[in-house]
């Protein structure tokens, strides 16, 4: 009985009408149907059975962004298992905590890490297979030779269909467990709120092993039966090129800045597209202009995390407000709370995001305790961030809890000072990081990254500042340099920075 079986593919696979639809568009030409895609999910499947992986089992995958590769989370979660991808960044080192702490039954692997690898999973008791960029390896080798039929294993709502890391911009990444419906309520959600349809054709250009790229974007795509032109990676000129017959782009605030940087972006360029979203970091205020009087579209900004799928989205119809992120989607609930009481707050008061909904994952991965420690008695998610909801019930992130700079006992919201630094002339943008500080617990700093040939000056930025901001609000030092610190996802490393300049204020 398929219409019991909650399997998030199962939903998606059961009911297709028709199997000659396009899914997926590459580069070189290759077109694979909707029919062909549930195809060769069966076939990998079939060698994920025979290779004993169990339903519950986790399959770790640490692969280049492929069709096989999203295959193979497809494959994943149709035999039950748990899918378990890992940014291509990780070395060794670091793929021997998360192999170590997921315990998988199954790694997936490029075939020049498979030693390394496989001494790892060795400890755990893991199968290796290979799978490298160009999509060869033992995996699609076994899954050209196995049968393409497959019943997709039943499943519960709540139960696991894949555990994605955190990306570890405020410390150490956890493991965030995605149910099937946490999946399912979401894609649905979005599919709806940003009104996707089967005519729809998305450019795919994020890596398929955050939350992004593999959730948002593809099972967005997949639930409404629109394709996608898959990219290994991002490329601004081909983008531009591509948009003369896509509809959509999904892409972090630094698609958007380089994209501006291309003479090619036009009303002209873009006119095919209905919609450019944005989100995994803030988009800047001036970027969502820019871009706005560049294309003639306004970018629609949403707010998501690892642990929640998305929680807001600016309107599809309405505004689009520049700096915020939006309502909260249908289902899901957001309110603000005071850090220290935990007592709801009025519109415009600053404090913690709180999140409540279908899309709020089961807990952390082998984190009972920390898991507790995030979630309120009433069920809310605390997220970490901080943020306000304005008068007309849109919501605003101002920066991480930890970020929050705590300077002779008054609270600094780095946001505010740095939008205050990125409205200046010839500046580009700016970070601002509590670093220790012999008086003040912590001093304000500011660094600040400007356009080419702008004078900027650290007496300039703190003349511009003055009597705009409190005294207290007011950065101590303030430095220019070329470019801030970013992880793959486009998210500003303050930890770097503050380790940069962790020194600044000691007492000698
Ligand atoms: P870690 O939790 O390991 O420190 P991370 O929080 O960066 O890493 P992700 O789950 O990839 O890992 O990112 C979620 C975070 O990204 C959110 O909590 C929020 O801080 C930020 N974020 C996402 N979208 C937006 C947005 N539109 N505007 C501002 N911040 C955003
Ligand atoms: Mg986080």
């Amino acid at each position: 009985n398929t219409s019991a079986n909650a399997n998030l593919f199962s939903r998606l696979f059961d009911t297709l009408d028709d199997p000659n639809r396009l899914a997926i568009e590459m580069l070189d030409g290759t077109r694979i149907s909707y029919g062909d895609l549930i195809a060769r999910a069966g076939q990998m499947a079939n060698v994920l059975v025979a290779r004993g992986v169990k339903p519950g089992d986790r399959v770790a995958a640490q692969t280049e962004k492929s069709v096989p590769a999203l295959v193979l989370y497809l494959a994943t979660v149709r035999a039950g298992a748990v899918y378990l991808p890992l940014n291509t960044a990780y070395t060794l080192n670091e793929l021997d905590y998360f192999i170590s702490d997921a315990e998988p039954s199954l790694v997936v692997c490029d075939p020049s890490k498979a030693d390394g690898i496989g001494a790892i999973a060795a400890k755990v008791k893991a199968k290796v297979e290979t799978l490298g960029p160009d999509g060869k390896g033992s995996l699609t080798d076994a899954a050209a030779k196995a049968d393409a039929a497959f019943a997709t294993i039943a499943r519960a709502n709540d139960d696991l269909a894949a555990i994605l890391y955190t990306s570890g911009t405020t410390g150490r990444s956890k493991g965030a467990m995605l149910t099937h419906d946490n999946l399912a309520s979401n894609s649905y959600s979005l599919v709806d709120y940003w009104r996707f349809t089967d005519k729809d054709v998305l450019i795919h250009a994020l890596p398929i092993y955050h939350t992004h790229g593999l959730f948002v974007a593809s099972n967005v795509t997949l639930f409404a039966r629109a394709s996608m032109i898959f990219l290994p990676k991002f490329d601004p000129e081909l983008i531009i090129k591509l948009m003369a017959r896509a509809t959509v782009l999904m892409g972090v605030p630094t698609f958007y800045t380089r994209l501006l940087q291309s003479p090619a972006l036009s009303k002209e360029s873009s006119k095919h597209m209905r919609l450019f979203i944005s989100g995994s970091a803030p988009l800047l205020a001036d970027t969502h202009r820019e871009w706005s009087a560049r294309t003639g579209h306004a970018v629609l900004e949403r707010y998501g995390m690892t642990e929640t799928n998305m929680n807001t989205s600016n309107p599809y119809d309405g505004e689009r407000v520049p700096g915020a992120v939006g309502f909260p989607l249908p289902g899901v609930s957001v309110r603000v709370t005071d850090p220290e009481t935990a007592k709801e707050l009025a519109r415009d008061e600053i404090g913690m995001i709180e999140v409540k909904g279908p899309n709020v994952f089961k807990g952390y991965w082998r984190m009972p305790e920390k898991t507790k420690s995030e979630f309120r008695d009433d069920g809310f998610f605390i997220t970490g961030d901080l943020g306000k909801i304005d008068p007309k019930g849109y919501v605003h992130i101002l920066g991480r809890g930890k970020d929050l700079v705590i300077s002779g006992g008054f609270n600094v919201y780095p946001k505010e000072i740095e939008s205050e630094i990125d409205a200046m002339p010839g500046v580009i943008e700016s970070a601002v990081i509590g670093v220790p500080h012999a008086d003040f617990g912590e001093g304000v700093t500011a660094v600040v990254v400007c356009n080419k040939g702008a004078e900027v000056t650290e007496a300039g930025v703190l003349n511009a500042l003055d009597g705009r901001l409190a005294k207290f609000k007011m950065p101590k030092r303030v430095f220019v340099v070329n470019e801030l610190p970013r992880n793959a996802m486009g998210k500003v490393q303050k930890n770097i920075l503050r380790d940069t300049y962790k020194d600044l204020y000691s007492k000698k």
